[in-house]
């Protein structure tokens, strides 16, 4: 594309209006001298009133700003055990031992940007540049979909090659993607998105499309941070970005998803922003963020901030920061990537954590490329010109839901409740009063089953079989699946599953 119609393009994506509206009096819902009032007055919180705040994350209510700094600032190990066992206890309550599993596709790394910590800024002369024809994306959903995945998110850089148009495009070739299994077929049921901010008109396109979740990270809430790693392009805009999920809201979408990159600031201002954009979305819309995210700052190609930021979080920080995120919004999801290691993936979704993903592939046409190498996405070398970042964890699916399934987890690729209406208010609604959890053990144990039928190796089988026959003995003995014909039809769709039928949800 010429320079001069890339130029015309970045003038047009920003729409001042679209960020006004949601202002109250000129001002955003990030007020920097409040965040560090309620960090400084919480210093030294007892333990009288640390556990009352427990309590009411354990009774599944937002913490407000305060509470949340007061946990932030807890620094007794014994109180953080406390901790670590309430967001352990919250989670179960809300998920219970459910995980649910992603693949990430990355469609395009042509960018406009100069985010300095990122292997994609349009300034990074080693990067191979790249976008995936509607063929390759296809194929990559083909290779994505033979692993077992039933979800997908799929990411782009910001340029007018991958505009709102295109992404619509990718979404719908991916939902056309069907692939013969041992049993049943094969395809993806949920097309999530992680993309720059756009305007309400664009983001009707991929409402349209038959989007999911569409997730947008503010990097960092701290607005002279974000300045100094976004110098220029429009991402250095803070507040059309403040704003990109708001306007997703208004565009029709009603599961969306925030997250901070921790590493670039002072991770406790961090969780502070999350929590207050929570607080402007349930405050606009009625409901908060579907997710929330939590990426560190990994190592990126010719990044020097990636390896030396002084903001870098260690291993037991971030577990730390995660249960805060547990306790302080209990009935969101957490989403935990392969960017970490398998062991401290362990650790954070014993604490919180209810998503994650596998076999991830993150060079564009990197699934494609490793079954054409290799003819299996195990293990491949990462190629650092290619990808945004270096990955912490490349094990494949099969082998993490087997680890799962030794911890006593249930692996979910259910998508149903997306398809049967409960999303946006409605499931937060189900969420908070525990009760979404319940069609979802029932839903996850049907797609666990279509798993094993259909892709699971004979050890991962064996292990998994003998965790569905004591979830389904937990489903026969509680009361709640009694009510009307509940159970009655779960045993009917179990049955069906087993039997080679596909999609059956509740
Ligand atoms: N280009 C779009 C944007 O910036 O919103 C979406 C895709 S971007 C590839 C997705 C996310 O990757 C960013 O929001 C950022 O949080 C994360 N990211 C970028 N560089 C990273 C790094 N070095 N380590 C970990 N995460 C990184
Ligand atoms: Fe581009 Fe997103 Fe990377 Fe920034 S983070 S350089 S916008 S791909």
């Amino acid at each position: 594309m010429a320079v001069k119609s890339i130029s015309s393009w970045i003038d047009q994506v920003i729409k001042q209006e679209e960020i006004d509206k949601y202002l109250i009096k000129g001002e955003d819902f990030i007020d920097e001298i409040e965040i560090y009032r309620h960090l400084e007055e919480n210093q030294n919180p007892d333990k009288k009133r640390i556990r009352d705040i427990l309590q009411k994350s354990l009774a599944i209510k937002r913490l407000n700003p305060d509470e949340t700094a007061a946990l932030i600032q807890v620094k007794d190990p014994e109180m953080w055990e406390e901790m670590f066992t309430a967001g352990l206890k919250v989670k179960q309550k809300v998920y219970d031992n459910r995980i649910v599993f992603f693949a990430p596709l990355y469609c395009s790394n042509l960018c406009v940007n100069s985010c300095v910590y990122c292997g994609f800024r349009k300034d990074n002369t080693h990067e191979k540049r790249r976008i995936l024809t509607m063929e390759e994306v296809q194929e990559e959903t083909r290779a994505v979909v033979t692993e077992g995945h039933k979800r997908m998110i799929v990411v782009f850089g910001e340029h007018p090659l991958s505009d709102a148009e295109y992404m619509a495009e990718a979404i719908k070739n991916i939902y056309k993607v069907k692939v013969p299994a041992r049993q049943g077929y094969g395809e993806i049921r949920r097309v999530n998105v992680n993309a720059a901010p756009m305007s309400i008109d664009e983001l009707k396109k991929l409402w349209e499309a038959g989007i999911g979740t569409y997730q947008v990270f503010q990097e960092t809430y701290h607005k002279k941070m974000y300045k100094e790693v976004h110098p220029n392009g429009l991402k250095a805009n803070y507040r059309w970005r403040l704003y990109a999920l708001h306007r997703a809201m208004d565009a029709g979408i009603d599961d969306v998803a925030i997250g901070a990159l921790f590493g670039l600031y002072d991770w406790r201002f961090e969780v502070m922003g999350l929590l207050y954009h929570t607080i402007d979305l349930e405050r606009h819309f009625g409901i908060g963020p579907h997710t929330i995210s939590f990426p560190r700052l990994t190592p990126a190609s010719g990044s020097w901030l990636s390896t030396h930021s002084p903001w870098k979080v260690d291993d037991d920080t971030f577990k730390k920061l995660v249960t805060i995120l547990r306790l302080a919004v209990p009935y969101t999801g957490l989403i935990i990537t392969a960017r970490e290691r398998a062991d401290l993936r362990r650790e954070v979704i014993k604490v919180g954590c209810t998503q994650t993903d596998a076999s991830t592939k993150i060079g564009i046409g990197g699934y494609t490329e490793a079954l054409k190498v290799l003819n299996t996405l195990q293990n491949t070398n990462q190629d650092e010109d290619a990808q945004q970042f270096i990955l912490g964890d490349t094990r494949r699916l099969d082998d993490v839901i087997r680890e799962l399934a030794e911890m006593g987890m249930i692996t979910s690729f259910c998508t149903a409740g997306y398809r049967c209406g409960r999303t946006g208010d409605k499931i937060m609604g189900l969420l908070k009063s525990c009760t979404e959890g319940k069609f979802c053990k029932l839903n996850a144990v049907l797609t666990f089953k279509e798993y094993l039928e259909d892709y699971a190796s004979p050890e991962t089988k064996a292990i998994g079989e003998k965790l569905l026959e004591k979830e389904l003995a937990e489903i026969r003995s509680i009361p709640f699946f009694k009510r009307g014909k509940l159970l009655e039809n779960f045993e009917t769709y179990y049955q069906r599953v087993a039997s080679g039928e596909r999609d059956v949800y509740i």
